[in-house]
C-alpha cells in the first residue's frame, strides 16, 4: 500500500496518473483474516448438494440445478441424502431427470440411508455402465423395460464411484471456495486442513490462480516429516506461508470430551478426555519449537487449557514463536494472565459462543470459569485472533463480529447478550479479526491495518459498521474485495 488518507494525500503518493475508483461513500475496512478455518472441508462441502427436506422431484431438481450453477464446468456434483418416500409423489427418480438439469457434468447422489445412488447418464458412462453391464455381486443396476439402466444403483453397484469421486480435484474445489470466501470479505486464512490441502493450494499458486492469502498449518501426523524437510513457520511469501503445527489437547463440549477439572453436570465421573497425554504434549511442543515451528493446540476444557499453558511454559517460557491455543473456550481465570505473560495467542471463534451457550449453561453450570472471555483476555493483554472454524460454523466473518459485539444469536437471544460483560466494541472485534489473526501468524507488519507499507488488502462495504447499530452486521454485504491492490471479487 502506497498511502492511506484523504484524496490529496493519496494523490501526492500515487501520482497524477493513478486511476480513481469512486466508491460512492462505501465504508472501507482492512481485509478480514480467518485465523482458524478448514478450507478443504469447506470446499468439499460446497460441492455437495443437500436434498434433505426436499418434498418433490421438481424441488430436488431445482436445488440441484441451482447448486450446479456455482460449480466449475465438468466438476462432479455430489452430496444427495434424498428420500423419495417423503416426496409428494413418491417416484423412483431416474437419470433423465438429472440429465435435464445437469447434462454435461457427472452427478451421483446417494439417498439418505446411503444404500441407493441416483446417477446421471454422464456418471454412468464414466463408470462404464451400459445396457450390457451385468449386476455386480451384492448390488443391482436398475434397468427399465427396454433394458436401459435408469440411473439407480443399489448397494455395491455404486462402489466404483468411490474411486472416481475421491480423485475429485481438490484444487478445483478450492478455486470455487476461494470465490465464496472473497465474497464474504476474507482476504487471508489460517488453514487447519491436511497436506492434500497444502498441495492443492501450491498447485493454485503455481497456476497463478490463488487470490486468497494462505497461512497453512501442519497436521500433527506430518510434524516429523515437516521437520525433516526443514519446514518452518513463516516460510513462504505473501500468498502462501507455512503455519503452525496443529495439536489436540482435548475433544469438544457437545460430545462431553473436552477435558475439565470437574465432571460435567449430570455425568458424575466424566470430566472429558486428554487426547494427547501431557508428557507427549510437552515433547511435541519441544520438538516443533526447536525446529522453528510454532504450535497451535486445540483446547476447550479448563484443564486442557491449563495443561497446554503448562506445556508451553515448560517448552521455554515466552517463546519467539507465536504459540496459540485454538478455541480457548473455558479457562480458569488465573490462566488468562499466564497466557498474557507467556505470549500465548487465543485463537477463538465468536460464533461458537452464541451456538454453544445453552450447552455451556447446562453442562458447566455455575463454576468459576472464564468462558469465551474476550473482554477479560484483551484487558489482561492476551492477543486475540478471530476465525470461524468453518465448516463447523458458516465462514461469514460478519456473523463472528456480530457475536463478538453482542453475544446474542441472530434471533436476538438471549436479550442483552450472554455474559454481556465479555462483549467487545466493534473496533476491538474487527481488530481481532484482522490485525489479531495477522499477529498470530507473525504478519502484523504486512496485514491487518490500512497504512503505508502494508499489503493492499481491503474491502468496501454496503454499510458502515462503525456508524450503524450492531444488528446491521447481520445484513452487511461486501461490495468489493481487494487483495494485493487488485479487485479479486466484486458484487455484480
Ligand atoms: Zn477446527
Amino acid at each position: 500500500m502506497l498511502a492511506a488518507g484523504d484524496e490529496s494525500e493519496v494523490r501526492a503518493a500515487a501520482g497524477r496518473s493513478a486511476e480513481v475508483v469512486d466508491l460512492e461513500g462505501a465504508a472501507v475496512i482492512p481485509g478480514l483474516y480467518d485465523a482458524h478455518i478448514h478450507t478443504a472441508n469447506y470446499a468439499r462441502g460446497l460441492s455437495e448438494v443437500d436434498l434433505r427436506g426436499v418434498r418433490s422431484l421438481e424441488a430436488a431438481l431445482a436445488r440441484i440445478s441451482e447448486h450446479a450453477s456455482r460449480l466449475e464446468p465438468g466438476a462432479w456434483l455430489s452430496g444427495g441424502r434424498w428420500n423419495s418416500n417423503t416426496w409428494e409423489r413418491p417416484v423412483q427418480p431416474d437419470r433423465y431427470a438429472l440429465d435435464s438439469v445437469c447434462p454435461d457434468r457427472p452427478v451421483a447422489l446417494p439417498s439418505v440411508d446411503g444404500h441407493t445412488t441416483w446417477a446421471n447418464s454422464l456418471a454412468l458412462r464414466m463408470m462404464g455402465i451400459d445396457r450390457g453391464t451385468p449386476d455386480p455381486v451384492g448390488g443391482q443396476i436398475v434397468k427399465d423395460a427396454d433394458g436401459e439402466p435408469t440411473g439407480i444403483l443399489r448397494e455395491s453397484a455404486a462402489y466404483p464411484l468411490r474411486d472416481l469421486m475421491t480423485s475429485g480435484d481438490l484444487s478445483a474445489m478450492l478455486r470455487v471456495a476461494q470465490e465464496e470466501l472473497l465474497a464474504l470479505g476474507l482476504t487471508s486464512v489460517h488453514d487447519i486442513d491436511g497436506e492434500d490441502c497444502r498441495a492443492a493450494y501450491l498447485e493454485l499458486r503455481a497456476a497463478g490462480e490463488l487470490k486468497l492469502r494462505v497461512h497453512k498449518a501442519i497436521p500433527r501426523d506430518h510434524l516429523e516429516a515437516a521437520i525433516a524437510e526443514g519446514r518452518r513457520t513463516g516460510q513462504g511469501d505473501d500468498w502462501f506461508r507455512t503455519g503452525p503445527v496443529k495439536l489436540f489437547s482435548d475433544g469438544a463440549l457437545g460430545s462431553h470430551t473436552c477435558h475439565m477439572s470437574e465432571p460435567f453436570a449430570g455425568t458424575p465421573g466424566n470430566a472429558g478426555i486428554a487426547v494427547t497425554p501431557y508428557p507427549e504434549l510437552v515433547r511435541l511442543i519441544g520438538a516443533a519449537s526447536a525446529a522453528g515451528i510454532a504450535v497451535a493446540t486445540h483446547a476447550i476444557g479448563d484443564l486442557a487449557n491449563h495443561l497446554v499453558i503448562n506445556a508451553y511454559e515448560a517448552a521455554g517460557g515466552r517463546a519467539v514463536l507465536r504459540h496459540r491455543i485454538e478455541h480457548a473456550q473455558h479457562l480458569r481465570p488465573a490462566d488468562i494472565k499466564r497466557m498474557a505473560v507467556l505470549g500465548v495467542v487465543a485463537s477463538m471463534q465468536p460464533v461458537h459462543c452464541t451456538s454453544d451457550l445453552d450447552l455451556v449453561s447446562s453442562l458447566l453450570g455455575e463454576r468459576d470459569l472464564a468462558s469465551y472471555a474476550w473482554r477479560t483476555m484483551l484487558d489482561s493483554g492476551v492477543a486475540l485472533a478471530f476465525g470461524s472454524d468453518a465448516p463447523v460454523e458458516h465462514p461469514n466473518p460478519f456473523a463472528a463480529l456480530h457475536a463478538a459485539v453482542t453475544r446474542t444469536r441472530p434471533d436476538g437471544r438471549p436479550p442483552g447478550g450472554w455474559q454481556p460483560e465479555q462483549r467487545l466494541s466493534f473496533g476491538e472485534a474487527l481488530r481481532a479479526h484482522t490485525f489479531g489473526s495477522a499477529y498470530a501468524a507473525g504478519e502484523e507488519r504486512r496485514k491487518g491495518v490500512l497504512a503505508e507499507g502494508m499489503l493492499a488488502d481491503f474491502l468496501a462495504l454496503d454499510t458502515d459498521p462503525f456508524a450503524e447499530p450492531s444488528d446491521a452486521l447481520l445484513r452487511t454485504k461486501v461490495l468489493t474485495t481487494v487483495v494485493g491492490g487488485e479487485i479479486r471479487w466484486a458484487r455484480s
